[in-house]
């Protein structure tokens, strides 16, 4: 789908001259960054809406950046749906454009070629594989990073790209990745990158499951299933708050994956939780105690088979990822007490 008021570039050169063209011609506006991988959801339309909210023009890049996939991940069967992406940033900039506040525009979508991303020498996901990388330890290697080598180097990879390219005054990431938000600020600190990173809170569905572009591989069985993983999380977060507990085991005990919370009539479905953990919210060093006056992050990850006994006509979701085992993180984050 083409649009002909909207900005598609697919080049480097193109994206960067009209950011500083329009510098020139609008020297009021200011510009945001909203850096996704498409397949697009209410998450991250609510990161547009508020850099719409909060400057005069909006960017948003859509690049699955093979980068900070491991070889062994799901760069392949990642759910591309370009043309209904732009749908849907069509959709928003007309409820924009009809509401009544003021709003900055939705002018142009930044979907480069990996050719473009990577001129000099192909992307690569071996953790030894030749070329240009950011890399930001130890944060890179907790949490997620411990068992996705390549990921945080990938992505703190593609993001100093993204913003050397448009030089945005802001860009907006979602508390859904908090590892992946805190680590882009720590990068943007050191870097003396002139972005300012805003991070906004993790939209879920009404039942509490985080949106997010891979749940489309789940089906109606293991979508369930993974409604463990914000049950257990909020239910750690609540006694966190209600309750004087303050070190990682009484926060989780007694939250342990609550069986009542497992749809018993369909026990075949197989998963497992990578980790369960209490995060400093700058550094994301595992911690055993929340400082009540800072807070923390308490996080998991969750891995969930695919059904080994699909029944007639059940809905097993979309693309090869249904048949792969899917991984889905979230987080809640606990607030400080004093
Ligand atoms: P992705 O396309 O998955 O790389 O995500 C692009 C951006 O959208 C990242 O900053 C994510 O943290 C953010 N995001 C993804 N899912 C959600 C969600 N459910 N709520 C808020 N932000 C999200």
């Amino acid at each position: 789908m083409s649009s002909p008021d909207f900005n598609i570039f697919r080049t480097v050169a193109e994206m960067r001259s009209y950011v500083k063209r329009r510098r020139v011609n609008r020297s009021d506006h200011t510009f945001g960054l909203v850096p996704t991988m498409g397949a697009l959801h209410e998450g991250h339309l609510a990161l547009t809406r508020s850099a719409a909210k909060e400057n005069g023009e909006v960017i948003v890049s859509i690049y699955v950046n093979p980068t900070q996939f491991g070889v062994n991940e799901d760069l392949s069967s990642y759910p591309r749906t370009f043309d209904s992406d732009l749908a849907k940033l069509h959709g928003l900039r007309q409820e924009l454009r009809q509401s009544p506040e003021r709003h900055g525009d939705i002018t142009t979508v930044f979907a480069p070629t990996s050719k473009e991303m990577y001129p000099t020498l192909p992307p690569t996901s071996e953790p030894d594989g030749h070329g240009s990388f950011v890399s930001v330890t130890p944060m890179a290697h907790h949490l997620e990073g411990a068992s996705r080598p390549v990921f945080f180097r990938g992505v703190a990879t593609v993001c100093m790209k993204l913003f050397n390219i448009v030089a945005a005054d802001r860009a907006y990431f979602g508390q859904k990745d908090g590892q992946q938000a805190a680590l882009i600020k720590r990068m943007v600190r050191d870097f003396h990158v002139d972005t300012e990173i805003k991070v906004l809170p993790t939209i879920r569905e009404p039942d509490g499951l985080a949106l997010s572009s891979r749940n489309v591989y789940l089906g109606t069985r293991r979508r369930n299933a993974a409604l463990l993983l914000p049950r257990m999380l909020q239910r750690a977060a609540k006694k966190y708050t209600d309750e004087d507990v303050h070190d990682v085991e009484s926060i989780i005990d007694g939250t342990p994956i609550p069986k009542q919370l497992l749809d018993v009539s369909n026990p075949r479905v197989q998963y497992w939780f990578d980790y369960i953990s209490l995060n400093d919210l700058d550094t994301m060093e595992n911690i055993s105690q929340v400082d009540k006056t800072k807070g923390a992050m308490l996080s998991a990850a969750m891995i969930i088979k695919p059904v080994d006994d699909p029944q007639p006509g059940e809905d097993l979701g979309e693309s090869e990822g249904r048949f792969r085992n899917v991984r889905l993180i979230d987080n809640f984050i606990l607030p400080p007490k004093s």
